[in-house]
């Protein structure tokens, strides 16, 4: 007889599988963000970054329905979901290992040596990634700085489709600030199109928003977006009625204007990715 199929991927792992590397005895952190703490591991011989999600913050059935969608998208600048732990809380979630850790530090860490060729490559290689997502038509809802993150002149996004299944927002986490909780959707306001907010409906055209927000990033080495108006309410309100961030300090009047171009405020003005990434490209 036959053995039965083996599964061609074990993606509900045993924690114990998981080892945590350490330095005096405790973990090696690689960061704390919004979605929880990332240490470094390593995960059947190969090192990974586990991301250990704060309790009550996901669904665990819900996250494992949407990671079962996120671990079929497989793209050179998309980071690889190589397994979950969900069975219990707290929810790990384990992936790739990103070296130089997300764009956001990257940028605030090495302004004196990049360049705008370099700013171009990180553009035209995130467009890359979305236009693979926006062809499987998948949306992202979380696309900024934080969350893309670096390797060996490599840049991947990351955190795709965490934001659809949060249901609380961490508190005390770094970024926190930066979301809101509409409707029961957690929001990053700064990065969302004013029309998604409003609506509670987000397509990939809120992402390529984001995308012009996360360019203004890239191009200012991580400032924060609209840094003059500190109110939420108050920015959106601006927003809808027609405000635009400036083009930054030293920033090419053509990749101003894709910036711009993602800004519009009808959805369907917006450029694709598949557009964004040709457009950056030919500015390379
Ligand atoms: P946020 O998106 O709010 O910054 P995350 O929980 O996604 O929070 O990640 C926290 C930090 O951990 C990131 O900013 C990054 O520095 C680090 N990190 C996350 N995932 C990885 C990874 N795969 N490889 C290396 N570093 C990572
Ligand atoms: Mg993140």
């Amino acid at each position: 007889m036959m053995a039965a199929a083996q599964p061609e991927t074990i993606f509900e792992i045993k924690r114990s599988s998981i080892y945590f590397c350490r330095k005096a005895k405790e973990r090696i952190q690689l960061g704390k963000g919004f979605f929880g703490v990332v240490f470094k591991g390593h995960y059947k011989g190969e090192k990974v970054a586990v991301k250990i999600v704060q309790d009550g913050s996901m669904n665990p059935q819900d996250f494992l329905n949407e990671a079962q969608i996120m671990r079929t998208m497989e793209h050179p600048n998309i980071i690889k979901l190589l397994a979950v732990c969900t069975k219990k809380e707290p929810i790990y979630i384990i992936t790739e290992l990103m070296k130089k850790g997300s764009l956001l530090e990257y940028l605030k860490k090495n302004r004196q040596t990049l360049d705008i060729s370099h700013q171009i490559e990180m553009a035209v290689q995130v467009a890359c990634g979305m236009d693979y997502l926006e062809n499987n038509l998948y949306i992202h809802r979380d696309l900024a700085a934080r969350n893309v993150l670096v390797g060996e002149n490599v840049y991947k996004v990351a955190d795709f489709g965490l934001a659809r299944v949060l249901i609380k927002a961490p508190s005390d986490s770094p970024n926190s600030q930066y979301y809101r909780v509409i409707e029961g959707v957690c929001l990053p306001i700064r990065w969302t199109a004013p029309d998604a907010i409003v609506s509670n409906r987000f397509t990939i055209k809120n992402d390529v928003w984001s995308f012009g927000i996360l360019l203004y990033e890239i191009m200012t080495f991580g400032m924060e977006p609209y840094a003059n108006i500190k109110n939420n309410n108050k920015l959106i309100k601006r927003v809808t009625g027609g405000y635009r961030m400036p083009c930054p300090r030293d920033c090419p009047e053509n990749m101003y204007q894709i910036m711009s171009a993602c800004w519009m405020m009808q959805e369907n003005d917006r450029p694709l990715f598949e557009s964004l990434h040709t457009m950056l490209s030919d500015l390379q």
